[in-house]
């Protein structure tokens, strides 16, 4: 398949790595874990393209090709070639795994281990931004620190298999697929991203359940005129009764700016496809919005690293605005998330429970306080010290350009 080969060969080149999942299956080159993996998520994207495809009222099925690949870069993104594909790398998935221990396990000596992780990920990220040299400066870090705390914590410290991190670490990914199949609705189906767009934009302007409930009906109807079958249930439901007390949209209008105009809708949609989704689980819609919104602020702390490996190329009197732009943005889509969590309970999609707002407000201040508060702040200036120390290790014994890859990959045990 030319289109196959075409995926296979652009992976290759930006990432090192071909497909795990594509065809052609069942080669002997693949194992039975690959191809268990295949169908996870197979699954897991094509249940949430059914959702988005019925909430949207697209033809059903409607669907776009999924390739996953397994990488250092670890990201999900969505690119055209002659169609429309989208890539997700299961290291992503092992990222978040990692961050959900942060969040769900306190455990001893958190500091250290937290300041090794954040090493190992700005070694990815760097190596991902083409940056070898500052990635093995942080691997070497990483080293280090793994090497203290196995002294440290011989005996046990080993984190326990938690099935709640579990369940969040699939959730957000769910919402990541979702999210991206989003950015293919807008590649495919421009009309109907116009309509989602708009429909969101009144959403989060409403004040009121009447406000809220017509915003659903002019969607509604707008999308039945342009996709003429109507589907077998309605798949925004009519307004089912709320106590409109539990909070008020957090943001106006959506911003001027089309590129987070696209990421706060693709937020919004995810948001609804990963808690209907959960439901097919056996997972309760809440918990699947608040595992989304842990998965937010992931993704808010992946960007704020791939700020920091780059900071020395960005010129400096740009870099302190291009880090705050990229932390006002992230913040922006926290507000509209909540404001579109709200929405969709005001429309009876997931039943109001009491105290949910209080979840997310709760999700935000734990993920300050056990994750983010450290990253911003004290870690930069840490990382200046460790990375002075790396320096002068790898200046005595310097790694040729040609191995410093291999040797970032092998200290952290990168994809
Ligand atoms: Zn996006």
């Amino acid at each position: 398949m030319a289109d196959a080969d075409q995926i296979n060969a652009y992976l290759t080149a930006t990432r090192g790595s071909a497909s795990l999942t594509g065809p052609p299956r069942d080669t002997p080159e693949r194992t039975k874990a690959a191809n268990e993996l295949a169908d996870y998520y197979s699954e897991l994207h094509q249940g949430l393209a059914i959702i988005l495809a019925h909430s949207l009222y697209m033809e059903n099925p409607w669907t776009t090709p999924l390739t996953v690949v397994y990488s250092a870069l670890g990201h999900a993104e969505t690119i055209t070639l002659d169609t429309v594909h989208l890539v997700y790398d299961q290291y992503l998935g092992q990222i978040f795994n990692s961050l959900n221990r942060f969040y769900y396990e306190e455990r001893d000596y958190h500091r250290l281990r937290l300041n090794g992780y954040l090493h190992k990920l700005c070694a990815s990220r760097a190596l991902a931004a083409g940056r070898p040299g500052r990635a093995l400066e942080h691997a070497n870090i990483y080293a280090v620190v793994q090497s203290v705390l196995a002294k440290k914590s011989a005996s046990g410290g080993a984190a326990t298999a938690s099935h709640s991190r579990a369940v969040t670490t699939s959730l957000v990914e769910g919402f990541v697929v979702a999210h991206e199949l989003m950015h293919c609705v807008y590649s495919t189906h421009p009309e109907v991203a116009t309509a989602a767009e708009s429909f969101c934009v009144d959403l989060v302007a409403s004040s009121d359940r009447e406000s809220v409930h017509e915003a659903a009906v002019t969607f509604m109807t707008r999308r039945h005129d342009a996709y003429a079958v109507a589907p077998a249930r309605p798949a925004l439901p009519e307004a089912l009764g709320f106590d409109f007390d539990v909070m008020g949209p957090t943001f106006g209008v959506a911003s001027d700016d089309v590129s987070l105009r696209e990421e706060c809708v693709c937020d919004g949609f995810a948001i609804l496809a990963t808690g209907l989704w959960a439901r097919t689980q056996g997972i309760g819609s809440s918990e699947a919005v608040k595992a989304a919104f842990i998965g937010l602020h992931h993704l808010r702390l992946l960007s704020h690293i791939d700020s920091l490996v780059t900071k020395d190329d960005t010129p400096q009197q740009e870099s302190p605005q291009r880090g705050l732009r990229l932390l006002g943005e992230t913040q922006y889509r926290m507000s509209f998330f909540r404001s579109m969590e709200w929405a969709w309970r005001q429309l009876g999609i997931w039943p109001a429970v009491d105290g949910e707002a209080d979840n997310l407000i709760d999700v935000n201040e734990s993920y300050w306080d056990v994750i983010f508060d450290y990253a911003l702040d004290d870690f930069d200036g840490q990382s200046e010290n460790q990375r002075e120390i790396a320096r002068d290790k790898l200046d005595k014994h310097p790694v040729p350009l040609k191995n410093q890859r291999d040797e970032v990959r092998r200290l952290c045990g990168l994809p």
